[in-house]
């Protein structure tokens, strides 16, 4: 089997607390034998190596493509249109500045890894090699069952893409929250700030300080994943649960009394050795 030894976390510089390097050194304490690169954001990171006018053209075929890949009707599956010319320089702008924020346009998570995934250079592009990449875009995936997308936290796949913004707006919150919001704006009174605030501790904000400590779990989803092709547990209090409601993320990342179940914490010194073998 092709083992993955290698691990790429590319940073957002948009979310501003989170901290890629604790994540790298999260991973590391519990792989000690993996190899923990921390690089810049993802684009970021690919452009440095390209000439300007290089650098030109990508940002002209990226706008295109990750137009293309919006979802502009949730109901439906994505057909790829034609993207409008300010659809493409919204891109645009969005390449260029490094620190751009996301305006909440939903796109496919799918077709976006498809085009992230053209970027990694050739040597990293293989199973032993993993990356994961952080990024503030909002993205869902199809769901045939319901019809519909889905907002997603996170996408396991080659590369893995977790969304900052994703785990604010894809677990759902409260239902009172969303009672409550209803209420306000059928009364012309949008304070959606100060219902923000009533209900703070019971879901992750932009922001948030916590962000770091709940993105350990996404990332050993994402490793697990690699590693063994399963990146969920059904235990509530496992960093490996897969939380649909912000309580649970809450509960599986914040307030468990433990990191990982007794299964996941076997399977990590399973894990941890087999690296060491193939390391020697
Ligand atoms: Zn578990």
């Amino acid at each position: 089997m092709n083992w993955a030894q290698h691990v790429y976390l590319y940073d957002e510089p948009s979310a501003a607390t989170l901290d890629a390097s604790i994540l790298g050194s999260f991973i590391k304490t519990l792989l000690p034998e993996i190899k923990i690169a921390v690089r810049d954001s993802f684009i970021g990171f690919h452009f440095v190596s390209l000439s300007q006018e290089e650098r030109k053209r990508k940002i002209d075929y990226l706008a295109e493509e990750l137009a293309k890949a919006k979802v502009r009707d949730p109901f439906k599956p994505l057909k790829k249109e034609s993207p409008l010319p300010g659809e493409i320089n919204y891109e645009k702008r969005r390449l260029s500045a490094p620190i751009s924020q996301s305006f909440g346009l939903l796109y496919d998570g799918i077709e976006i890894i498809n085009i992230l995934r053209e970027l990694i250079p050739k040597q990293e592009r293989s199973f032993k090699h993993i990356h994961i990449i952080f990024t503030n875009q909002l993205f869902g995936t199809w769901d045939e069952a319901n019809h519909r997308y889905h907002a997603r936290v996170l996408i396991c796949s080659f590369p893995s893409l977790i969304s900052t913004t994703g785990i604010v707006e894809a677990p759902a919150k409260p239902r009172e929250f969303y009672l409550l919001k209803k209420q306000y704006l059928s009364v012309g009174m949008p304070d959606i700030e100060g219902i923000k605030f009533q209900y703070k501790d019971q879901f992750i904000d932009y922001d948030d300080n916590r962000l770091t400590q709940v993105m350990k779990g996404y990332v050993m989803q994402a490793l697990f994943y690699h590693l063994t092709g399963e990146p969920f547990c059904e235990d509530k209090n496992c960093r490996l649960y897969n939380s649909h409601w912000q309580k649970e993320v809450i509960q599986a990342q914040l307030e468990s009394p433990y990191e990982f179940c007794s299964f996941h914490q076997k399977e990590l010194q399973r894990l941890s050795d087999r690296l060491k073998s193939i390391s020697i």
